[in-house]
C-alpha cells in the first residue's frame, strides 16, 4: 500500500492525503488552501488524481484548511461516503455552507469587474446549493468506534483535542494477509486546553503522519496566559474603555466564553457587558453545547450544572446587523467578541472603526495573525489602519496574549510521537518548511525517529 501528500507539503493549508491499497482510493481530507491571493488560486487546479476512482474520503476536522475542496469532489462525481466525527457534520453544516457564500460573492464582484472590462465571466468554486448537496454524502461517527470503510480497511477516529469533533485517523488496513497500521494525526491539540480532551495517545503504527505547525515553538502555559487576560481587563475597567476581542469563530471563541464563566469572579465580569456579536459565532457555540459528551473532565463537571459552559449572565448574543451597530453606540464597559479573527473582515472592523481611535480602549489579539492582515498589523504596533479607504488612528491599546493555541507545541507533538511504543517511521505534513525542518532534525537526532518531510505529490510505501 502506499500514501501520496497532495497537500499541506511544506505549508500549513490544503490538507489532502491519498491512500491505495487492495486497488482501493482512500482520500484523507480534502481541504482549501489558505493565505495569499495567489495561493488561493491553487484552489481552482484540477485535482492531482482520478476522482471518479475514490471510495472513500475521511476527514479529520471541519476547519477548511482540512475540508473546503469537499463539494468540489461531489461536484467532479465522487458519490462514496465521507466518514467523519458527529460534531465535525455539524460544523460542516455552518462552514462549508458559509464557504459557498463566500466563493458567490467573491464571483460576483469580479464578475462585475470583468463585465466592465468585456472579460470572460468567471463561476464561484462552488456555491451554497453544492455544499449543501455535499452534506448529504456526510457520515458522523463518535470516536473510538471501529468501522470497515471499504474492503480491508478499518477505520477509528480517535479525539484529537484540537477542535470539537476533531479526530485524529486510525487505520487498519490488511493486503494480502498482512495488516498495517496508519495513523494520521489531522490537527493536534494543545495539552489543557479548555473544553476538550488532551489529545488521544495511539500506541502503535506502522506509519505515522504527523502536523508540524509549531514545530520550531513552545507555547506560553495556561496559567501565564490566564493571568495575563486578568490584568488586562482589571487595567481596561480601571480607564473605562471597551474591549474588543477578535477571535476565531469556532474554538477561539468558545474558550474564552467558557474562561469567562470560569473567572467570573476573578476578573469582576459581573461589570461588564459582553457581547458574542457574530452569527457564525452563535451557531458555533450551539454546535460546541450540544456536544458535551467530549468535553474533558472539568468542563464536564460544570456542565454537571444547570447553566450550558457557556452561559453568563451578562452574555448577549448578536445575531442581526442592527443590534451590532446598536454595540457601536456603547463607549464604556463593554467585551465585544466578533469575527474575523485575524481582522480581515467580518463584524470585528466596526467596532475598530468606532473604538480603535480611543485611548481607553483595548484590543485583545488572542489568535494567530498570519502576515499580511489587519491583524498582525496591530501586533507589530500600526500607528494607523485604513477601514474602508479611511485612515484611522491606532489610540487603543493593543495587548497581545500569546499561550492561546489550538495546535501542540513542540514538546506536544515530540511527546505525543514518543508516546507510540515501538517508533514507526513518521511523514511531517502540515507545517512551513522551517518549523518541518526544525521539528525533523529534533525527531531524528534526539529521538532517533525516521523521518520523512513530505513534499507535493511525494509517494511513500509502507
Ligand atoms: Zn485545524
Ligand atoms: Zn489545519
Amino acid at each position: 500500500m502506499n500514501i501520496k501528500f497532495f497537500g499541506a507539503t511544506k505549508e500549513v493549508t490544503g490538507s489532502c492525503h491519498l491512500i491505495q491499497v487492495n486497488n482501493k482510493n482512500i482520500l484523507l481530507d480534502c481541504g482549501m488552501f489558505q493565505g495569499s491571493h495567489e495561493h488561493e488560486k491553487h484552489n481552482h487546479d484540477p485535482f492531482p488524481f482520478d476522482v471518479s476512482e475514490l471510495d472513500a474520503v475521511i476527514v479529520s476536522h471541519a476547519h477548511l484548511d482540512h475540508t473546503g475542496r469537499l463539494p468540489m469532489l461531489i461536484k467532479e462525481g465522487f458519490h462514496g461516503s465521507i466518514y467523519t466525527h458527529n460534531a465535525t457534520v455539524d460544523l460542516c453544516e455552518i462552514m462549508l455552507v458559509d464557504s459557498g457564500y463566500i466563493h458567490e460573492k467573491e464571483a460576483f464582484w469580479e464578475n462585475k469587474k470583468r463585465e466592465r472590462k468585456g472579460l470572460e465571466l468567471v463561476e464561484p468554486l462552488y456555491t451554497t446549493d453544492d455544499a449543501k448537496i455535499t452534506l448529504q454524502y456526510f457520515k458522523g461517527l463518535n470516536y473510538n468506534e471501529e468501522l470497515a470503510v471499504c474492503e480491508g480497511v478499518k477505520l477509528t477516529l480517535r479525539d484529537a483535542g484540537h477542535i470539537i469533533g476533531s479526530a485524529i485517523v486510525e487505520l487498519k488496513i490488511t493486503e494480502n494477509n498482512v495488516s498495517k497500521t496508519v495513523v494520521f494525526s489531522g490537527d493536534l491539540g494543545h495539552k489543557n486546553a479548555p473544553i476538550l480532551r488532551d489529545p488521544y495517545q495511539v500506541k502503535h503504527a506502522d506509519l505515522v503522519v504527523m502536523e508540524s505547525t509549531y514545530g520550531d515553538r513552545l507555547h506560553r502555559s495556561w496559567q501565564d496566559t490566564w493571568q495575563e487576560m486578568g490584568e488586562i481587563i482589571a487595567h481596561a475597567k480601571s480607564n473605562k474603555g471597551n474591549i474588543l476581542i477578535p477571535a476565531f469563530t469556532v474554538g477561539r471563541t468558545q474558550e474564552i466564553l467558557y474562561e469567562f464563566g470560569q473567572h467570573f469572579q476573578e476578573w469582576q465580569l459581573k461589570d461588564w457587558q459582553i457581547f458574542l456579536d457574530s452569527p457564525m459565532g452563535i451557531k458555533a457555540t450551539k454546535v460546541y453545547a450540544k456536544h458535551s459528551d467530549v468535553y474533558d473532565k472539568s468542563a464536564s463537571e460544570v456542565q454537571g450544572n444547570e447553566q450550558g459552559i457557556f452561559e453568563l449572565p451578562n452574555l448577549h448574543m448578536s445575531e442581526s446587523t442592527e443590534y451590532s451597530m446598536k454595540i457601536n453606540q456603547i463607549n464604556s464597559g463593554a467585551i465585544i467578541i466578533a469575527g474575523s479573527g485575524m481582522c480581515t473582515g467580518g463584524r470585528i472592523k466596526h467596532h475598530f472603526k468606532h473604538n480603535i481611535w480611543r485611548k481607553n480602549a483595548h484590543i485583545l489579539i488572542v489568535g494567530f495573525q498570519a502576515k499580511g492582515t489587519l491583524g498582525r498589523a496591530l501586533v507589530d504596533g500600526a500607528k494607523t489602519i485604513k477601514l474602508w479607504g479611511e485612515t484611522v488612528q491606532v489610540n487603543a491599546k493593543i495587548h497581545t496574549v500569546g499561550g492561546f493555541s489550538a495546535h501542540a507545541d513542540q514538546q506536544g507533538l515530540i511527546d505525543w510521537y514518543n508516546g507510540f511504543d515501538n517508533k514507526p517511521p513518521i511523514v511531517l505534513v502540515h507545517g512551513e518548511e522551517e518549523a518541518m525542518e526544525i521539528l525533523a532534525q529534533k525527531l531524528k537526532h534526539q529521538h532517533q525517529a525516521n523521518v520523512i518531510q513530505a513534499s507535493f505529490k511525494q509517494s511513500v510505501t509502507i
